[in-house]
Formats: C-alpha cells, sequence, structure tokens
C-alpha cells in the first residue's frame, strides 16, 4: 500500500497542529508548529479564513488519518467497522485506531513514532503471542502480549525508544517491561482514556462520512 513519503513537518503545518510525527524531536524547539509557522506554501493569513462544516469535518478527518499514519481507502474502512459496531461510531473508530499494532508498539515505547513501529512490524521484529505479526492495521485484544523479537531487542534505536519509557511511563491500559522488552494490552482504552487526542472531535467525521 503506498504511504506519504514527503515531510511530515508538513503534515502538522497544514493541520495547523502538532500531530507528534517525529516521535521525541517533536518536542524540540524546532518543532515548526511551536515557532508558529505558517500553513505550507500559503501566505501567513491563510489560516484566518473561517471554514465551512465540509471544510472543518474534512480537516478533522485528515488531522486524525495523518496521526495514525493511513491512507484514505484504509482508513474509510475502519470507519465502516466503526459503524457496524454498538456503541457512538465516534468512539468505536478512536478504538479501533488504537488498537492497531503499530499504534501499541509506538505507545509501549518500542518505537518512538508511530512510523518507526510500522517500519518495526513490516521487518518482522514484533511478536504477538509468541508469534511474528508482520501487518501493522493487526487489531490487538485484550490480554494480548506484545514483545520484541530475541534477537532485535538489542537494537540501538529500540533502546533509545524505550528511555521514553522512564521519561514518560505508559498508558494506563498497557504494561510495559521495558528490561523484557515486552508488553500487554491490560485493557481495550475508552475513549477518555487516549488524552493525547483530546482535542480531536471525531463527531465531525462521522458527519464528514454520514453526507
Ligand atoms: Fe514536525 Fe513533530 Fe512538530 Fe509535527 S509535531 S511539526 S512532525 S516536529
Amino acid at each position: 500500500m503506498g504511504r506519504y513519503l514527503g515531510p511530515q513537518c508538513r503534515l502538522c503545518r497544514a493541520e495547523g497542529a502538532k500531530l507528534y510525527l517525529k516521535g521525541d524531536r517533536c518536542n524540540s524547539d524546532k518543532c515548526p508548529v511551536t515557532k508558529r509557522k505558517g500553513m505550507p506554501g500559503k501566505g501567513p493569513r491563510a489560516r484566518l479564513r473561517k471554514k465551512s462544516d465540509y471544510g472543518l469535518q474534512l480537516r478533522e478527518k485528515q488531522k486524525v488519518k495523518r496521526i495514525y499514519g493511513m491512507l484514505e481507502k484504509q482508513f474509510k474502512i475502519f470507519f465502516m467497522k466503526a459503524e457496524r459496531m454498538r456503541g457512538i461510531t465516534g468512539d468505536n473508530l478512536i478504538q479501533l485506531l488504537e488498537r492497531r499494532l503499530d499504534n501499541i508498539v509506538y505507545r509501549m515505547h518500542f518505537a518512538s513514532s508511530r512510523k518507526e513501529a510500522r517500519q518495526l512490524i513490516s521487518h518482522g521484529h514484533i511478536m504477538v503471542n509468541g508469534r511474528k505479526v508482520d501487518i501493522s492495521s493487526f487489531l490487538v485484544r485484550e490480554n494480548d502480549e506484545i514483545e520484541v523479537r530475541e534477537k532485535s531487542k538489542k537494537l540501538l534505536f529500540i533502546k533509545e525508544s524505550l528511555k521514553e519509557y522512564s521519561r514518560s511511563g505508559v498508558s494506563p491500559w498497557l504494561t510495559v517491561d521495558p528490561d523484557k522488552v515486552w508488553g500487554q494490552v491490560r485493557a481495550i482504552p475508552r475513549r477518555n482514556d487516549v488524552t493525547d487526542i483530546a482535542d480531536v472531535n471525531e463527531q465531525l467525521i462521522v458527519e464528514l462520512y454520514s453526507k
């Protein structure tokens, strides 16, 4: 499946928000969004223009798609799956996105970004319940155990990523043992548990796809 290969920061600037696409580096002063650079390719007043309802809905979808590193077709499949589930479609969508293996590997700090997590997975470094899984969109379940393959545990960039565990810990619905480079999904998160995307309004995405 094709992927966006351009500059990551450009995507954040287009949304006017930090999407944390470059992992730890996003916390540095060099982040263009922190420095308040304007939208890519537009004048400094571009963001001041009032957006239509459709424009707002579209931007929200783009933002979430970019946070989780997905292309339109796969995102739509996730949305349709969320619609078929019981409960609130927007909450279901975020829950499904959080269950993606690349997201879990990133949240366990085995990789410093979701993009890096996808590389780890596609190169066969990740095991789920003792079996290699090389599909980033694989949906984890409660109690699943995620582990870096034995001979990959010494990889320098994994060790570097794990330093973030001692700095910020891990989401309460996950458990991580950094020495074993192992983790477990203690529970499937509810919408309120996903605090770092608290400003995302998934209802706008539901409205967009309901047209
Ligand atoms: Fe770039 Fe990260 Fe800042 Fe986004 S949050 S603009 S990816 S440095």
